[in-house]
């Protein structure tokens, strides 16, 4: 890596168009890991030139997704629309090093070219008529007419890098034409703008999506013309679906704030959008910091990642399984509330600690507490008359009868049902399940004990006075 010599400056370059999407956090994750690997700087900057689909909502949503995630830049957010005046400035410069020209063909002129450069077999492309040269006499300037400026492309040679991800890049200067840079009403373009931020933001490496391998000749031409250092570039492949596809609304195309709905912990997510498009060894789960400690563009991946929904539940099952019990409990007690659960009728610590192990998100905990936290409902008609029978009601009778006196407590609690599967001759299911069905209304939960441990004597003691 030649991260050594100058220090590392990576960006993030979101145009607020939508919401953060799984690719856009990726990008953001990639860049912001780099820079913290090489002790360097992440900066934001909001590409928010494209007035039509900007929105304020948008950066917002960026802005809360990077939060969320927990990748906090060093500089920034920048905005584009605050550069306006360097912008122009640069232009100027530009136009008088005689790097960029006037152009006044009108647009209708400009297609025309392209067309005939299409009829000729060739890349639509604009022909160079108001591209100064020595000694060319160039038409005369129509009054009635803003030009545009554009950026006088070397017309030879080739322009390569060696990307970090994808190896070696050449494209033939022939193939790029004179990029506009700025609009007759003097607004810069979109490559031009990237272009002016990333040299006076002194980014040195640029990742992204592979979506803009196209644009980066013409960035480096540009930054080259302007005398400005060279960024490396890493283009990583794009996210597909599940089924192979591009990601759809269904899986991924969403923004990571849905996955903080649904009850994903950022951790998880970190751990699992890491994983995509690059990898350590055969580590499937690491934290944070050994992905800082390890990141390293050498092993981002030349494919595309595929969204996998099961693994990222399962990465995230293995934060939740880790993740103290008393902070997930916060985490877990608004969404007890909002299913009409009362978080402080039981032990919400205990009860997540009980039922972390089978939850794969926040939602599915949260779900599982309502066992606890949820009002009662009796079993059915049907569950009670197969398994309330004549022996399980006496067995929890005087299950009732002795619980009065034990220490409520897990142990004393296992060690009475224990008792009572002899003096009764029992098998554990024969009373487990009529108990979980008189406490519970239900066949299904975790270790009876425990759950009784957590409903406490008073609500099983009435539980089981109803039910037996
Ligand atoms: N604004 C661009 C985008 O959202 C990214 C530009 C870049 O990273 O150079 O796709």
């Amino acid at each position: 890596m030649t991260a050594a010599s100058t220090p590392v400056r990576t960006r993030f370059a979101p145009s607020p168009t939508g919401f953060l999407h799984l690719g856009g956090a990726r990008t953001a994750l990639f860049s912001w890991a780099f820079a913290r690997h090489y002790g360097g700087t992440f900066i934001l900057r909001v590409e928010d030139t494209d007035l039509e689909r900007s929105t304020p909502e948008a950066v917002q949503a960026i802005l809360d997704g990077m939060t969320w995630l927990g990748l906090k830049p060093d500089e920034g957010p920048f905005f584009q629309m605050q550069h306006m005046d360097r912008y122009r400035e640069v232009v100027a410069q530009m136009l008088s090093a005689g790097t960029a020209y006037h152009c006044y063909s009108s647009p209708a002129e400009v297609e025309a070219m392209r067309e005939r450069a299409r009829a000729a077999g060739q890349k639509p492309r604009y022909d160079g008529t108001w591209r100064p040269e020595p000694g060319k006499k160039l038409p005369p300037i129509p009054t009635d007419r803003k030009p545009v400026v554009r950026f006088k492309s070397p017309q030879d040679g080739a322009t390569a890098w060696v990307d970090l991800v994808k190896g070696p890049i050449s494209f033939d200067n022939t193939e790029l034409d004179d990029l506009v840079i700025a609009r007759p009403d003097g607004t810069p373009t979109y490559n031009f703008c990237v272009v002016v931020d990333d040299w006076d933001m002194r980014i040195t490496h640029v990742l992204r999506g592979d979506d803009h391998v196209n644009n980066t000749p013409r960035q480096i031409t540009i930054l080259r013309a302007l005398g400005a250092p060279i960024p490396e570039y890493g283009h990583v492949p794009m996210i597909l679906g599940p089924d192979g596809e591009k990601l759809s609304k269904r899986h991924g195309a969403v923004s990571v704030m849905e996955y903080d709905r649904d009850g994903y912990l950022p951790e998880g997510m970190i751990n699992y959008l890491a994983r995509l498009g690059w990898s350590h060894g055969d580590d499937e789960l690491f934290s944070r910091d050994q992905l800082v400690a390890w990141f390293d563009p050498q092993h981002l991946s030349k494919s595309a990642a595929q969204w996998d929904p099961k693994k990222l539940n399962w990465v995230n099952a293995h934060y939740i399984k880790h993740t103290d019990d008393q902070q997930l409990a916060a985490l877990v007690a608004p969404r007890v509330s909002a299913r009409g659960g009362d978080t402080q009728r039981t032990d919400l610590v205990a009860v997540v600690k009980l039922l972390k192990d089978r939850a794969e998100t926040l939602e599915q905990l949260a779900e599982a507490a309502m066992l606890f936290c949820g009002t009662f409902t009796p079993a059915t008609e049907d569950l009670r008359a197969q398994h309330l029978t004549e022996i399980a009601r006496l067995a929890l009778t005087d299950f009732a009868k002795q619980a009065e006196t034990i220490d409520w407590n897990r142990v004393e609690i296992a060690a009475l049902i224990k008792s009572l599967l002899a003096t009764h001759g029992l098998k554990m299911p024969q009373l487990a399940i009529p108990l979980r069905v008189a406490v519970a209304g239900t066949t299904q939960t975790p270790a009876i004990d425990a759950v009784l441990e957590i409903l406490g004597k008073q609500t099983v003691l009435a539980r089981i006075a109803t039910a037996a």
